[in-house]
């Protein structure tokens, strides 16, 4: 990386160790022309990225919300909290692993139709039909159409 001081872009690595019981990696670099040294820390970015909607509105990623959508879409469907709650553990991980520090909603709204998909196909038209855009009533009827009867 750059020297922070003079901006040379040749810096060398010193030493380098982990730390925070492996979860962090820390080095000296020494500055190749002004011989600054200084320390760098490495670690894997897994913070929950922010969600952007299509307005361009940025918010925090908010568990609250997805979970309460997905339950709206199950309301009275035959799926048990256990089942919905390693669904939202799912779909947080990915989001979480993607490593962005923004996602569009849209991303967010397309995992959670991937888990409700697998999961009930009623409480998947019904979350697809309010927030995915169908082009036409076409459009619908062949996502309904693609699901497997005994889903139903
Ligand atoms: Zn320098």
């Amino acid at each position: 990386m750059h020297c922070p001081f003079c901006g040379d872009e040749d810096t060398r690595v010193i030493d380098s160790r982990l730390v925070a019981e492996g979860g962090e990696v820390r080095r000296r670099r020494a500055c190749q022309r002004c011989g600054e040294r200084f320390t760098t820390y490495e670690r894997a970015a897994l913070v929950m990225p922010h969600v952007v909607k299509s307005n361009g509105a940025r918010e925090p990623f908010n568990e609250e919300k997805l979970r309460a959508g997905m339950l709206r879409a199950l309301e009275k469907r035959p799926v048990g909290a256990e089942e919905i709650e390693n669904a939202i553990g799912h779909i947080t991980h990915v989001l979480r692993s993607t490593g962005e520090r923004e996602v569009p909603s849209r991303t967010v709204g397309e995992a959670v139709m991937e888990e409700l998909r697998a999961m009930d196909a009623v409480a998947y038209v019904r979350f697809a039909s309010v927030y995915r855009d169908f082009q036409d009533i076409r459009d619908f009827s062949e996502e309904v159409r693609r699901l497997r009867p005994e889903n139903d």
